[in-house]
């Protein structure tokens, strides 16, 4: 399960400007964390003195530290996320995350705002987004800023055993084993949210798929889920980053 540490730094990095490019975060908002196994610890996205927003996070404002947000590698100049309590206490609570993310995605805000049902209105189409929706996507109610632990637990109760937790009228925070799964996991709800709110606005109503049609929309594996959509978006974002 362990990876070298700073494989993994690499990787939040990477993610952040990946979750950039795809629309889940704009402008300075927005951070990935992972948990470095055998340690109380986790790299987590700060902010320094040359900080210029998520799209472009290199790997030095990725930190080392405990998960109060403290220790002795943070460096000089950093500052941990305001919200840096989402991941610590995550991962103080819940021993199979690997990764958390926290973003404001417009679309995933909508849905919250208005109340929109996340439902499994397609299939075959993006499956690990269908069973999103079929499980059903935890509602956090409230809408603060999470600066502290006490703030951070009522978010984790609603998520319970869920990798994912929309915040009403703030935002979402996705959780996996891995950096590459909790990318992907964050950008299939932000196609399930960017569907959702689209289809609403046609003043239409889409229909759940059949269950016989559910049956047979298979779990396709991590591999296909996770690794190879990530690698995708690695190329994609080293693509755009040439221009
Ligand atoms: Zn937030």
């Amino acid at each position: 399960m362990a990876e070298p540490t700073e494989d993994l730094q690499e990787k939040i990095a990477l993610a952040c400007r990946i979750l950039a490019m795809e629309g889940c975060v704009e402008g300075i908002l927005g951070h990935v964390s992972a948990r470095i196994f055998g340690r109380e610890e986790m790299w987590i996205r700060c902010r320094g003195q040359e900080e210029q927003g998520v799209r472009y996070t290199t790997i030095d404002a990725i930190r080392r530290v405990d998960f109060n947000g403290r220790g002795r590698f943070l460096g000089n100049g950093y500052q941990v996320p305001n919200e840096l309590a989402i991941h610590g206490e995550i991962y103080k609570k819940r021993d199979d995350v690997g990764c958390v993310i926290h973003a404001h995605p417009n679309e995933a805000l909508i849905c919250g705002i208005t109340d929109l049902e996340f439902r499994p209105i397609f299939g075959a189409f993006n499956i690990p987004a269908m069973r999103m929706a079929l499980e059903g996507i935890p509602r956090f109610p409230r809408s603060f800023l999470v600066t502290r632990p006490e703030l951070a637990a009522p978010m984790i109760a609603t998520m319970g055993e869920k990798n994912i937790c929309l915040m009403k009228g703030h935002g979402v925070t996705v959780t996996g084993k891995t950096v590459e799964e909790a990318t992907v996991r964050t950008l299939n709800f932000h196609a399930l949210a960017k569907i959702t709110l689209q289809v609403a606005q046609t003043g239409r109503t889409a229909p759940d798929i059949a269950p016989e049609d559910v049956a047979e929309l298979p779990d396709l594996g991590s591999t296909f889920n996770a690794l190879w959509a990530w690698r995708y978006y690695v190329r994609k974002l080293a693509q755009e980053e040439r221009r």
